[in-house]
């Protein structure tokens, strides 16, 4: 955004021009992506075509490749599939095909080439880059282009992003579409919960994934199921008793039915495909449940984009379109990929080849070995899973040695709270220790609302959001802390998790400083960010907030489309959030929206006079609808109600404006994949705190490191104490100084069309 715009760098990137094209098999997210870096190259003056029909536009030409306009990728990103379309193509495979796509691109004098795709579609553009200057020359000596030509399009800079729902490739933590195909395996599950519940019935569930078990392995996380089979890590030989008997202990335990995910490449130790039908003729003939399949094949494929997988598209599109742009002849190609909450890029041949040595691995039955090739958090994640499943038999921990833990929710409803709380109860009680529920946040602990969970209660709450313990916004009173205490000392609590948003932070904060008064409170003390607001010091996420993200932009989507059948309609959108505009930046980003008013962007009328201006100029160029999103707290004078008269007034004959406020709908819901698995991984996060911690008694000396906050920071789950966090925290409006997300508000104003950007935080 820094970008010297002289005249003479203006000059430059305006002669320059870029191709994009998506090739192998489509995914959700490439159409924001396609979007995100056609205005990213155009805000940069260059010039954008399409390649329609993947690498089988490049070699036909003609009418396959077209050059777009800002407008042509609008009303694209709320759509799945991709809307240039993809193939596989044998001409590109031959030399005299990819010759012929050289030519249809010195033609246009196109020497950037931007692929979505899988392995296979980075392989084919990075061998046509190495051949481009022998194409050349051939078409030179076959007379189809000048030496001027040639001389002009000496090189070809090639990127990549990776569209693929299996999350199979190494050099970026996602791939395009992976967390859409999750959506649609959770909402596949919760439809089959129920008519499994009802007939007490074993699910076989089977999923994509020929090489890479990221889909049945997260799914299998946040969905609680019994048994999951992946491709990386064969199950030993005995698996077939082994899982029988974890689906009998579930049922003795209260489960009225049984999940088990199959990834389509699944194998056992020999390399033999394990079928779903095969996991099916066990169950039934050694256990004798009802059990049925359920093969979602190309259904995850379908279906909208989630909000990840557009916020993603925009980042990583607008991110590749900088870097073709910034490259020349020495460049490598690289692959434009997330790690954790960053956009990064790899050599792209290099992310390849170690993408092939995985699959070369499971290939060879060296299945520990391309375990280990998987990104770090995958191993972890099998193995979180291995403990959920109660694969390993633990050692008994004597009565005297059990640890009690005491979890509660404090603060308004976020999705996952729930899956979190049954995950670390199924976790804790697997190593042989005891979880406590406390129900209505501190007031009930003071009050002595606290009680043994056990398994039956458990195993009976649905995935539902909102909170199955009770939750409040209460801070620990001086009154208060007392009884506290005191029930904490009567139960003989180790430790005590709080789950929930900034006033569980802050009851921590409180609970630290009171511990020179309280020994009770001198027991290790974690807090589980949770809320939709995403304004917990210590972490980047928060669970609930990826949930209410995808209610504001499947609302967004539906308003859209009111607007557009009216030609002429602009909708003012409140999001929730308190002061914290992260919901109003990223909804506003997902969403496609103009503009997204928040409290820590400091904005005033003529602001506001420009963006009306902007927008009125856009419906005189035919765009047909406009959206703002506005934070609830961003300014007590620019109410919703005070911009939806601003836009009304000066919208004039172009637009009608109305408002829309999306209040505690943004609080409800199933939770999405993500925030089930963060669920998952934060009870595990906090039970092996607790193992690290935790003594038979208070330690009237313990430090100031065991209390924390257990959070997100890029990929890696870290714990903060609270007494650092306090100082890095703004009280007065409950806000963390330091918020990653800010880096992105450029983006939502240059993807929105907007030239100008000045920050005023
Ligand atoms: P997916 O992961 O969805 O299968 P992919 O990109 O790996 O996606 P492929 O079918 O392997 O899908 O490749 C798509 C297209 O890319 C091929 O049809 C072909 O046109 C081109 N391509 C793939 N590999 C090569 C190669 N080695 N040389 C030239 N072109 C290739």
């Amino acid at each position: 955004v820094s970008r010297s715009s002289s005249p003479l760098t203006v000059e430059l990137e305006r002669r320059k021009c870029i191709a994009v094209m998506t090739s192998g098999g489509d995914s959700q997210g490439m159409n924001a992506a396609l979007r995100g870096l056609v205005r990213m190259a155009m805000y940069r003056h260059a010039r954008v075509f399409l390649i329609y029909e993947g690498y089988q536009g490049l070699v036909q030409g003609g009418d396959l490749i077209k050059e777009t306009t800002w407008y042509g990728v609008s009303h694209i990103m709320g759509k799945g599939g991709t809307v240039i379309g993809t193939a596989r193509c044998k001409e590109f495979r031959e030399r005299w095909g990819r010759r012929a796509a050289a030519l249809n691109l010195v033609k246009k004098r196109i020497t950037n080439l931007i692929v979505i795709g899988g392995d296979g579609s980075l392989t084919g553009a990075n061998l046509f880059r190495e051949e481009w200057p022998e194409l050349l020359q051939e078409l030179v000596e076959e007379g189809n282009i000048s030496a001027q030509e040639q001389t002009e399009c000496d090189h070809l800079n090639i990127v990549g992003m990776v569209g693929s729902i299996d999350n199979d490739m190494c050099g970026t933590d996602m791939t395009l579409g992976a967390d859409s195909a999750l959506h649609r395996i959770v909402e596949a599950v919760d439809a089959i919960s129920f008519t499994a519940s009802s007939h007490q019935r074993c699910f076989v569930l089977e999923v994509m994934g020929r090489h890479c078990g990221y889909l049945a392995l997260v799914s299998s996380l946040g969905c609680n199921a019994d048994w999951c089979l992946i491709p990386e890590s064969p199950p030993s030989d005995n698996w077939e008793k082994k899982m029988c008997e974890q689906l009998c202990r579930s049922r003795e335990e209260g489960a009225r039915m049984n999940l088990i995910i199959v990834a389509e490449g699944a194998v056992d130790r020999q390399g033999q495909p394990i079928s779903s039908q095969y996991v099916k003729s066990v169950i039934e003939k050694e256990l004798g449940y009802d059990t049925r399949i359920t093969v979602l094949g190309h259904v995850q494929r379908g279906g909208a984009p989630s909000a990840y997988d557009r916020l993603m598209g925009c980042r990583v599109g607008a991110a590749a379109a900088n870097a073709v742009l910034d490259a020349d002849k020495d460049n490598e190609p690289v692959l434009v990929g997330l790690q954790g909450n960053r956009v990064v890029q790899s050599p792209l041949m290099k992310c390849v080849r170690e993408t092939q040595g995985i699959a070369g691995a499971m290939k060879d039955g060296n299945f520990k070995e391309a375990l280990s090739m998987r990104a770090g958090s995958f191993v972890r994640h099998w193995a979180t899973f291995r403990r959920l499943s109660r694969y390993d038999k633990l050692p008994v921990v004597p009565a005297t040695e059990k640890l009690r833990f005491a979890l509660l929710h404090v603060g308004a409803p976020a999705a996952g709270v729930n899956t979190c709380t049954q995950a670390f109860f199924r976790l804790t009680t697997y190593h042989g220790h005891q979880v406590y529920a406390v129900h209505e946040g501190f007031d009930g602990l003071a009050k002595g609302s606290i009680q043994l969970l056990d398994r039956s209660q458990v195993l009976k709450w649905s995935v539902a959001g909102g909170s199955h313990l009770g939750t409040n916004r209460s801070l620990p009173s001086k009154e208060g802390l007392p009884l506290i205490a005191e029930q904490l000392k009567k139960h003989r609590i180790n430790g005590l998790l709080v789950i929930g948003g900034f006033e569980a932070f802050h009851s921590l904060c409180i609970l630290e400083d009171a511990r020179k008064d309280y020994p009770a409170f001198c027991i290790p003390m974690l807090n589980v960010a949770a809320t939709i607001s995403n304004n917990v010091p210590g972490t980047d996420h928060s669970m609930g907030c990826d949930t209410a993200l995808n209610i504001i932009i499947e609302t967004t989507d539906r308003l859209k489309q009111s607007a557009v059948a009216s030609r002429k309609r602009v909708f003012v959108i409140e999001t929730m959030g308190g002061h914290c505009g992260f919901l109003a930046t990223m909804g506003g980003l997902a969403g496609g929206a103009d503009a997204a008013y928040i409290f820590e962007e400091k904005f005033t009328i003529s602001d506001l006079q420009n963006d009306v201006r902007h927008l009125v100029s856009k419906f005189q160029q035919g765009i047909w609808r406009g959206i703002i999103l506005r934070n609830e707290k961003c300014s007590p004078y620019y109410t919703t109600d005070f911009i939806t008269n601003l836009y009304s007034a000066e919208g004039g004959e172009l637009f009608t404006t109305r408002s829309n406020v999306l209040g505690h709908m943004q609080q409800g819901g199933l939770p999405s994949p993500y925030d089930r698995h963060l669920g998952v991984r934060f009870a595990k996060c906090s039970l092996d705190f607790f193992l690290d911690h935790c003594t038979l008694e208070p330690q009237p000396q313990c430090s100031s490191a065991t209390a924390c906050t257990v959070g997100m920071r890029a990929r890696k789950t870290v714990f903060t104490p609270v007494s650092e966090l306090k100082l890095r925290t703004d009280f007065k409006n409950r806000l963390p100084l330091d918020q990653w997300w800010l880096e992105l508000r450029p983006l939502l104003r240059i993807l929105a069309k907007h030239r100008d950007y000045h920050f005023k935080p």
